[in-house]
């Protein structure tokens, strides 16, 4: 029988910068889940905290910076269900053995990350050897099929990165996060500047992670039009926190959020009369002092006198999507606050 325990659980996750200013509060409280073979989107404005949360399961925040509270219970052994690590408490010689293996990455701008003095073939040798070691001929092999699998020939292997385009680059990124077939891969902004035909071509090479290889994808994007031909589920995240959780197809067709709603009718659509688009007043607010009560309530036009006051809680909706508003509320007095 299939586990069906969430691949990835992360609760009540706080991330701060310390400064001399105060605490930078950039993840601010953050619960998720990500099940298996599901591709799961993080949106929201620049600032909102969705790629340092992921760099924060992934124990890449270096200080200033540190994970403040808060669990991440990864279980990426199926032959072993019970078994799971919490990633906060795991110490750099764990995190090394599990990253690439049972985790991979490919980070923000991964392109420029590959080793700009060393062919192709050498630099993924390397990511297997250290946890598989084995004969050259199975590990070319391995290396073979990952390239395959992103649509690149076997002999780019012996090319040096400068020698390739970013869109290619960014391939042998996914190959390389793929070639341990991880459970879980995270990707952080994978297509941003790229050209539109590289984008799909990389899209589609992230759905492939998902299909061909069962692994699980959290997929980070500013971009919503990425979200909506990509991910089976989301997480908009605003000022540190979720505001709405739900499958792609609730928060496009349906958002329920007043930010949701704002940032949906902000894009827009390729059908349909022409409109002008809506944008959201005012900017996000610093992370080092988010506004009292609803961190969205002085851009919402849905505001009553309770959010200025009360932080909202986040509700269960009977379709199992979350918002956190206190519209969705049942006990709170929308005009005092008090619960
Ligand atoms: Fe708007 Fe209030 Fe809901 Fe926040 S809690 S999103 S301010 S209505």
């Amino acid at each position: 029988m299939t586990d069906a325990r969430p691949l990835l659980t992360i609760e009540d996750m706080r991330i701060h910068y310390d400064s001399v200013r105060g605490a930078y509060k950039v993840v601010d409280g953050v619960d998720i889940e990500v099940h298996r073979n599901e591709i799961f989107g993080l949106a929201g404005e620049s600032g909102c905290g969705k790629s340092t949360l992921v760099e924060g399961i992934l124990r890449l925040i270096e200080p200033p910076g540190h994970i403040r509270s808060g669990t991440a219970l990864f279980r990426p052994f199926p032959e072993d269900p019970e078994r799971s690590l919490d990633l906060v408490q795991l110490d750099y010689h764990e995190m090394r053995e599990i990253r690439w293996k049972h985790l991979s990455y490919i980070p923000q701008g991964s392109m420029n990350s590959l080793n700009p003095v060393m062919r192709i073939r050498d630099q993924m040798t390397d990511v297997v050897m250290h946890h598989e070691p084995g004969g050259q001929n199975e590990i070319n092999r391995n290396i073979a099929a990952a390239l395959e699998m992103v649509g690149l020939p076997e002999s780019l292997g012996t090319l040096y990165p400068h020698e390739l385009s970013g869109g290619m680059k960014q391939r042998v990124c996914i190959a390389m996060s793929m070639l341990l077939q991880p459970a879980l891969v995270v990707a952080d902004e994978p297509t941003t500047a790229l050209d539109v035909n590289v984008q799909r071509a990389v899209l589609e090479t992230i759905a492939h992670l998902r299909d061909q290889m069962g692994a699980a994808v959290v997929f980070v994007s500013h971009d919503l039009a990425v979200h909506a031909e990509l991910v089976d589920r989301m997480a908009i995240m605003y000022a540190g926190v979720v505001m709405e959780l739900g499958t792609v197809y609730e928060i496009f067709d349906n958002p329920q959020h007043p930010y949701t709603k704002r940032l949906i009718h902000s894009i827009p659509a390729l059908g349909g009369p022409r409109e002008r688009l809506e944008s959201i007043p005012g900017m996000a607010p610093s992370p080092l002092a988010w506004p009292e009560g609803c961190r969205f309530h002085p851009r919402c036009p849905d505001a009553v006198p309770a959010c200025s006051s009360t932080t909202p809680r986040t509700i269960e909706l009977d379709t199992g999507r979350k918002v956190t508003c206190h519209l969705f509320d049942p006990d709170i007095d929308l005009e005092q606050g008090s619960a």
